[in-house]
């Protein structure tokens, strides 16, 4: 066996050593006999560094006229194209989700990175009349400093850009954490970044635990951004620790989504939709939508037909194309699932298709679980509640819109939900109704555009958005300017 490859943390335009001297390991999870690396197993020293030269660097890049760092992001966004293909290849050896999947998570770096370089020339302000005569009043976008970007393992290349981007056009430096199962993909970004041109000390990324790493970077006093997406529980960790000192935080949390399958539907398109929305990603998805409301009077029909196709997936390692769903993350979201699959049993909800961990030749050496389906599921049973974080729907009868509506809304989370209807009426009132962040109308829950804000509400997120114009309102603090040109004291709201 060749020795494994050591990656290194990327501190001030280079890649060094932890102080730790330590690394941890990172493995296939379709074939756990295969080891991706060693990455650094980073702690409070490293942190404090990156921190310290995130701090430094501020002072200069904030003062690089936008349009300058928008041409830095437009190379890293040429050079993501080219590499495109083989970071997909690494990402599903690193998260295991299929071919299909990984090009697209690198595609929407790449969508957010040119969106970002854009905005470069844009990040408008407003120019507005004074009340008072002969003065000037404008609005000006304001970078923060340094920002903490901690990320899941689910999306590793799209979520750290949909941070890192943002942060970076609006004058900001940063230091990346990125989840301990998917190292690589970031790491790979921040690469990029360095071919791309960024100055020394702009972008760094240290590997880590939550723990050793990612608490220090939250918890710093030169930190005054932190953007988070993980779990709720954490996400709870990371707002109280940023209330001591009023840092901005975004998080972007759990979910429990819905599609809500009416009457006149197209059922084969309803279908399609729960297909995706429930096993793509194997379910691992912050949007994926792991509870389908199907009225009564099309459920037998939905259920056989969503049942067979669940059933004839095919479950593999994502690098072969003919597979079309890959494995858990790890061993223990494995373990997660199969004890909701035994609370779902306990609860009285009727399996219908798959329920137990893969086993035998290739799925002993990784962490497979069939695509799981749980009919005549009441709304309140802890599946049809909690968040899962793999291939398991339940599906809930329900008596028309109204209901659909109240079962829908009727969970902790508000990221996203999906209405299946002819009808413009049910359409428009699904649209109105929905507690989510994101509706979708004849699409499944999942397929989010990087010019479209992204974000939920409830347990979901903090009211803060990612993507789009909506970054830039988190990564940038307004400064209102007033321009007195009367050459006399003016005094506002007194000398009308
Ligand atoms: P997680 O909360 O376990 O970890 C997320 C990140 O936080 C990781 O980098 C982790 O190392 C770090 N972390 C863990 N403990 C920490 C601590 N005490 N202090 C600081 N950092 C800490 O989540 P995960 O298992 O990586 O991802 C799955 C979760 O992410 C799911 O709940 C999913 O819904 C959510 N998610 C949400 C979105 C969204 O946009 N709403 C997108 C993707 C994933």
């Amino acid at each position: 066996m060749p020795a494994p490859k050591v990656f290194k943390n990327f501190i001030n335009g280079k890649w060094v050593e932890p102080a730790t001297g330590e690394h941890f390991e990172n493995r296939n999870p379709a074939n756990h006999k295969e080891l991706i690396g060693l990455f650094p197993k980073s702690g409070r020293e490293d942190v404090e560094n990156a921190v310290a030269v995130a701090k430094e660097a501020y002072k200069s890049w904030r003062l690089v006229p936008a349009p300058k760092r928008g041409e830095i992001l437009f190379r890293a966004g040429q050079l993501l194209v080219e590499r495109k293909e083989s970071f997909a290849a690494d990402m599903t050896r690193e998260m295991g989700k299929i071919l299909d999947e990984t090009r697209g998570d690198v595609q929407e770096a790449i969508d957010m990175t040119f969106y970002m370089a854009g905005e470069g020339r844009r990040q408008f302000g407003q120019t507005t009349p004074s009340e008072l005569p002969n003065k000037a009043c404008m609005t000006v976008r304001s970078p923060i400093g340094v920002c903490s970007l901690i990320t899941p393992w689910n999306f590793p290349m799209a979520i750290p850009s949909w941070k890192v981007m943002p942060a970076l056009i609006c004058g900001n430096t940063v230091v990346i954490k990125p989840a301990t199962d998917t190292p690589l993909s970031a790491i790979h970004l921040v690469e990029i970044l360095e071919q791309a041109g960024i100055p020394a000390g702009v972008a760094n990324i240290v590997t880590g635990t939550g723990s050793a790493v990612g608490t220090p970077l939250m918890t710093h006093q030169d930190v005054r951004v932190v953007s988070f997406t993980g779990s709720t529980e954490v996400g709870r960790t990371v707002s109280k620790a940023c209330a001591d000192t009023f840092k901005h935080s975004c998080l972007e949390m759990g979910g429990k989504n819905v599609i809500m399958v009416m009457s006149d539907a197209n059922l084969d398109l309803a279908v399609d939709g729960a297909l995706w929305g429930g096993f793509g990603t194997s379910g691992q998805r912050c949007t994926a939508a792991s509870r389908v409301v199907v009225d009564k009077k099309v459920y037998k029909t939905f259920v056989e037909r969503f049942v067979a196709r669940a059933r004839a997936l095919k479950v593999g390692n994502g690098a072969d194309p003919s597979v079309q769903m890959g494995p858990l993350i790890n061993e223990s979201q494995l373990r997660t699932v199969e004890q909701y699959v035994e609370i779902g049993k306990q609860e009285g909800a009727t399996l219908l298709a798959g329920g137990s961990r893969l086993r035998g030749g290739e799925y002993d050496c990784g962490w497979f679980h069939s695509p799981t389906i749980f009919g005549d599921c009441h709304p309140k049973m802890r599946i049809g509640q909690e968040e899962i974080f793999g291939p398991v729907v339940s599906v809930i009868p329900c008596d028309g819109l109204e209901d659909a509506i109240e079962i829908g809304n009727g969970v902790v989370y508000g990221l996203s939900s999906a209405i299946y209807t002819q009808d413009v009426n049910k359409a428009f009132t699904a649209m109105r109704e929905m507690e989510t962040g994101i509706v979708y109308v004849n699409a499944s829950t999942i397929g989010a555009e990087t010019h479209l804000p992204f974000g939920g509400t409830k347990l979901t997120g903090n009211g803060h958005r990612e993507a789009a114009v909506a970054a830039l309102d988190f990564y940038s603090e307004w400064k209102s300017i007033y321009v007195d040109y009367s050459g006399k004291l003016q005094r506002a709201q007194m000398d009308t």
